[in-house]
């Protein structure tokens, strides 16, 4: 074999081929090349003996990274993103790469070469060199004496050693390689003492038994389980056993913050385990360092967020998806993968079971569940609590003081008297979501957006958080002059200020994107609460999933009537989701759990199955919903998205694919008209999408596969696109 394919991390569609030389190259390697004037990082994907292209115009590979090739199985999940969510495979493949590997230069610092002579060309060396070179003699000498030496030997025997090294290594006299990779830390949790397992529940060994039964070969499952039900538990236990058997389990969570707190559950269970953590927060030679543990087949139990479904496991044995219905599995940019959907690959592929867990399944898994293509296990009682009794205050009927009804202060209260904590949670961060003025009724809009700026920190400040653009307040008019300008509706700022105001003693704690901005933040505010410091917190999403806070009683929802009125189809699944999820950080231990949710609509069927605890009720009538209109997980999906500086660019080009598509379309896809994006306009670029539904799988792959090659094809120069397949938000 003497050319590479190589797949490279550039807008043009690979691979290339590149002349291997001297270098040891597998399909898999992780090499550098030359393309253009840059040097660039690449995936072997195949090897040839020739080439169609001209012998002249082919280059050399310049160096093979030094770390082993990716697995088939990793080559085949980017072969499979590229096709499905129609992206390069170059540009797939960067992705799994860490960010690391993905540099030219890496390696050449940090690692140590080896050196050894090659056997039967020592002579033409030794002839070659000139007799006045003394430093050269002594260098091959060293060489022939000893078995091999590494770069710092080398030097220290002949300052001019990097460079003879490289002539001789080009010369083939030498053999270049890896003397090792620095050594990698270890991510232990220290001080975390030993914990045991409880005595499994009837339901929780049910499930443990029968899907530990089907290990060894690939079963999908859903475990359906409220908060506090036990799942972890269920996970610890198969855990136990795939690690017994010497192989791996690969747990995907959906919040970066969540993983410290996992990882110091399973490290203090298992503590002669080598448990790894793999997300975006760490530091790039870190996260490679772990990656490798993983890789290597070392670490028995790697966890981590979305990205981790792409990390090489030689031995593995399960995987488990936590709170699979969770939005942040799906990457909203540049390759638009749910990493749930490929953590059914990758199980698939290898031929072992996958758990999908929560307490509110997607839909897409819910129908999957019951029409009988996943298996299905139930989790109905929390051991160690009891569910949450969830109230409904009609905010018709009652004062509101900042968006608090005096039903919710007066639990808040109660429940601050009897030295326990409440949360109030709203999904809004900031001071007020708009500016108004009372008078004429102009309200301050981001000038790039379609959207309203949000007030922050009662007068200091306008922020757009669709592009970030920031003003300081105005406190007149500009349209009629008035002077008395108003922040209308609750964030989480104006809650915290309403219920410092109220309960002037009592420690509150705002847990929102901007009060956890700094790194470590959220985990100091964690312990803050762990330690009882905290009387009230006010918070968002961001406290509603996964967290276990012993003495928290108490949950008040504000708000959650905004998602009634959403556009989206998958408002009201989301909401419900959201829900259940925060009432479940209601009474975790001995403490009975409280939720009041406010609203004008108690008797909305949401609300309702919400009281009743009921995700079946709820997702049947949701499901029935959306089979008679059409919508999936009954139909399937893509959106193309477009936007431009000038509005008549990104309808020209909409329209001009909106064209190609009826032209390539067969009669299972239904093609939408081109409509402006809910939020139409951001940051100066006008947005529109058009939505593609088929009745199949396979007819959107093959609808696809023949339209998405059209969609660069004249393009006005201004318009950028992206195809997302399987949106999860229009
Ligand atoms: P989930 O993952 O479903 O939210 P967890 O596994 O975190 O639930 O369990 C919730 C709480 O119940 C934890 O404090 C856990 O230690 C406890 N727990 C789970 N299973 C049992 C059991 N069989 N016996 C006693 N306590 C249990
Ligand atoms: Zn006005
Ligand atoms: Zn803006």
């Amino acid at each position: 074999m003497t050319i590479a394919c190589v797949e490279l991390d550039v807008p043009i569609a690979g691979p290339f081929d590149y002349e291997i030389g001297l270098a040891d190259v597998f399909v898999g390697s992780i090499v550098v090349v030359p393309f253009g004037r840059r040097r660039v990082v690449g995936v072997v994907v195949g090897l040839a003996d020739s080439s169609v292209v001209e012998k002249s115009r082919i280059r050399k590979i310049e160096r093979v990274l030094p770390v082993e090739p990716l697995p088939a199985l990793t080559l085949s999940l980017a072969a499979f993103c590229a096709d499905y969510y129609r992206h390069r495979l170059g540009q797939a493949l960067s992705v799994v790469l860490p960010t690391k590997l993905r540099k030219p230069d890496f390696g050449i610092r940090t690692l140590l070469w080896g050196y050894a002579l090659v056997a039967n060309r020592a002579a033409e060396l030794e002839t070659s060199i000139p007799s006045r070179a003394k430093g050269q003699q002594r260098l091959y000498q060293a060489l022939a004496n000893q078995a091999g030496l590494d770069a710092v030997q080398a030097r220290v025997i002949f300052k001019g050693a990097p460079r003879v090294l490289r002539d001789w290594t080009d010369r083939g006299w030498v053999d270049k390689q890896a003397a090792g990779l620095k050594q990698s830390v270890a991510d232990k949790v220290q001080g975390e003492p030993p914990t045991l397992a409880p005595t499994l529940t009837e339901e929780q060994h049910q499930a443990v038994d029968r899907i530990g039964a089907t290990l060894g070969r690939y079963v999908p499952w859903v475990l359906l389980g409220v908060t506090g039900s036990g799942k972890t538990e269920v996970y610890l236990s198969l855990i136990e056993r795939v690690a017994a058997e010497g192989l791996q389990t690969l747990v995907l969570v959906p919040e970066i913050n969540l993983t410290p707190q996992l990882v110091a559950r399973v490290q203090g269970r298992f503590p002669h385990l080598d448990v790894v953590s793999l997300h975006s927060g760490l530091a790039e030679g870190e996260r490679l360092a772990r990656w490798e543990r993983a890789r290597s087949g070392q670490a028995e139990i790697v966890l981590g967020t979305r990205l981790a479904v792409f990390t090489p496991l030689p031995k593995l044995g399960l995987v488990i998806v936590d709170e699979e219905h969770d939005s942040s599995f799906k990457q909203n940019e540049g390759l638009r993968y749910h990493a749930r959907d490929l953590a059914i690959f990758v199980a698939n592929s290898v031929g072992v079971p996958v758990v999908l867990g929560s307490a509110t399944p997607s839909l897409e898994t819910y129908s999957n569940a019951i029409e009988g293509r996943y298996q299905r296990a139930d989790l109905s009682v929390r051991p160690a609590a009891k569910a949450p009794s969830v109230r409904f205050v009609d905010t018709r009927g009652e004062r509101i003081e900042h968006g608090v009804s005096q039903t919710a202060l007066t639990a808040i209260a109660r429940c601050i008297e009897h030295g326990e904590q409440c949360l109030v949670y709203i999904n809004r961060r900031g001071f007020a979501p708009v500016l108004v003025c009372h008078a004429c009724g102009w309200m301050a809009e981001c000038r790039r957006c379609s959207a309203r700026l949000t007030l922050h920190s009662r007068s200091a400040s306008l922020k757009c958080h669709y592009c970030g653009h920031e003003e300081s307040v105005t406190h007149t008019c500009p349209e009629c002059g008035n002077q008395d300008l108003r922040g209308l509706g609750q964030g989480t700022q104006r809650v915290e200020e309403a219920l410092c105001s109220r309960f002037p003693s009592a420690r509150i704690l705002r847990v929102d994107s901007d009060s956890t901005r700094r790194r470590g933040s959220f985990a100091a505010m964690r312990e803050r609460i762990h330690l009882e410091k905290v009387d009230i917190l006010v918070g968002t999403q961001m406290l509603a999933k996964g967290h276990d806070f012993p003495k928290l009683t108490l949950v008040v929802v504000l708000g959650a009537d905004h998602a009634l009125y959403s556009s989206d189809f998958r408002a009201g699944e989301r909401l419900f989701q959201q829900l259940m999820q925060v009432s479940g950080r209601a009474g975790r231990a001995d403490l009975p759990g409280h939720v009041l949710v406010q609203t004008e609509f108690p008797q909305h069927p949401i609300y309702a199955s919400l009281a009743g605890n009921d995700f079946a009720a709820f997702a049947d009538s949701l499901l029935k919903e959306r089979r008679s209109a059409g919508f999936p997980p009954y139909v399937f999906q893509a959106i193309l998205r477009a936007e431009a500086h000038r509005e008549s660019d990104m309808w020209s080009y909409l329209k001009g694919a909106a064209h190609k598509a009826s032209g390539t379309a067969d009669n299972s896809i239904t093609l939408y008209d081109p409509v402006p994006s809910p939020v139409s306009r951001i940051a100066g670029r006008f947005r529109g999408q058009l939505l593609i539904q088929a009745s199949s799988r396979p007819s959107l792959r093959r609808f696809l596969s023949r339209w998405h090659p059209l969609l660069e094809e004249d393009r006005p120069g201004a318009v950028r696109w992206v195809l997302d397949v399987d949106p999860v938000e229009l």
